[in-house]
């Protein structure tokens, strides 16, 4: 059988910086775990405008429909602020979602015990905490229909969103949240505003049909999305897998993701409808930007797309044992006390570089076998 293949598409400013420390790690396991994947490059964001006019064009978005899973570096920077809404390099990974039907957002919130100081949070409370948020990513009122700002008739004006989902919107995230809680805690804890919000009594019951009909084995509970909130910060470890809407997602998975520091450390996956591989449509990338402010320094830290990486492994691939001895390994560089610039405390330090951080990890990895 061939190789699974990968696109890669590094981005602008660090983007490429992070990447080619994934890349070290992706010829890790082809050479030392027998682990090969079929790589390719191209462009998008505002690197792809550079070369060809757009953030990603008609070629780039078929590779990416046809490869079994994208890894995205990131994409902006202020060189193309003032460009058309129309070509700006977010659009570009916009294009890629929307086109991939990527439904369902992956953000863990892990937090490595050697990290465990740099929460605002006690270090008892975070220490050790591992869980998964799974936000709805194409639907709800971000996208629902009617919205906009028009007069109103007290010569004022109206704004309006519209909160919709359908049944087949909601399920289809649900059974993406009870199929990761099987590999994971075995737990699902869905959120919603079904007190106010009839788009929450909907959700409630068709997750709760999801999991009565196909996932009786796995543990559900409901909590409204305020609670969750305030939940989240008193006893995050209470939590396995969360699975919520466009909206509370939004914001629930920025709080959990920084319940655990810092914002090169932070990966995600969306993911999509299986292809005829059965493997799921996927893209992943770290949570942080291109930081044009450390751009070509040799400071950002490639941990956030390593462990983008190790989604990978785990989630399209079917390699869990192989994106746990990634993450160990990456625990292990922390333990060592090795640390790029923006993990450095108060006591100080030398900061490594990006390369370093990545060669460190490489030796972890090797140390592993
Ligand atoms: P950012 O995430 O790029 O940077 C925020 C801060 O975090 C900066 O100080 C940066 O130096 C630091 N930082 C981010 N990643 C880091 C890493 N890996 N290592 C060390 N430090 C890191 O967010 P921003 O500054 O608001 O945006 C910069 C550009 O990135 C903008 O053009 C924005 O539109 C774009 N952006 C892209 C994505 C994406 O590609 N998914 C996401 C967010 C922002």
């Amino acid at each position: 059988m061939a190789n699974p293949s990968i696109l890669i598409l590094p981005g602008d400013g660090i983007g490429p910086e992070v990447m080619a420390e994934v890349r070290k790690i992706i010829t890790w396991f082809g050479d030392k775990r027998d682990l090969k994947f079929n790589v390719s490059e191209d462009l998008v964001g505002g690197a792809a405008y550079d070369a060809h006019g757009v953030p990603l064009t008609d070629e780039t978005m078929a590779k990416a429909q046809a490869a079994d899973a994208v890894l995205l570096g990131a994409v902006g920077g202020p060189k193309y602020d003032k460009l058309d809404f129309s070509v700006k390099p977010e659009r570009g990974l916009l294009r890629l979602r929307k086109e991939m039907d990527l439904f369902s957002n992956l953000r863990p919130a892990q937090c490595f015990d050697a990290l465990a100081d740099f929460s605002s949070l006690k270090k008892d409370i975070v220490a050790g905490l591992d869980i998964m948020i799974v936000r709805e990513l194409t639907s709800g009122v971000y996208f629902g229909e009617p919205r906009g700002i028009s007069p109103d008739n007290e010569g004022g004006r109206v704004g309006i969103n519209t909160q919709r989902y359908t049944t087949e919107e909601i399920r289809r995230v649900a059974r993406s949240a009870f199929e990761l809680a099987k590999r994971r805690g075995n737990k699902v804890c869905s959120m919603e505003k079904a007190n106010v919000m009839e788009s929450g009594i909907l959700w409630r019951e068709e997750v709760q049909w999801v999991h009565d009909n196909e996932y009786p084995e796995v543990e559900l509970s409901h909590m409204y999305a305020d609670a969750g909130a305030m939940q989240l910060v008193r006893w995050p470890k209470q939590f396995d897998v969360i699975v919520t809407d466009n909206l509370f997602g939004d914001l629930l998975s920025d709080c959990a993701a920084m319940l655990t520091g810092s914002l090169g450390m932070l990966p995600s996956a969306s993911l999509g409808a299986p292809m005829a591989n059965g493997r799921p449509k996927a893209l992943y990338e770290p949570v942080h930007g291109s930081a044009p402010d450390i751009a070509g320094q040799g400071k950002a830290n490639p941990i956030a797309c390593v462990l983008s990486f190790a989604m990978a492994l785990r989630y399209s691939f079917d390699q869990g044992a192989e994106a746990d001895r990634l993450e160990q390994a990456v625990e292990a560089v922390l333990a060592d006390g090795v640390r790029t610039a923006d993990l450095m405390g108060p006591e100080g330090g030398t900061p490594v570089s990006t390369g370093a951080m990545g060669d460190a990890i490489v030796k972890a990895l090797d140390a592993s076998l």
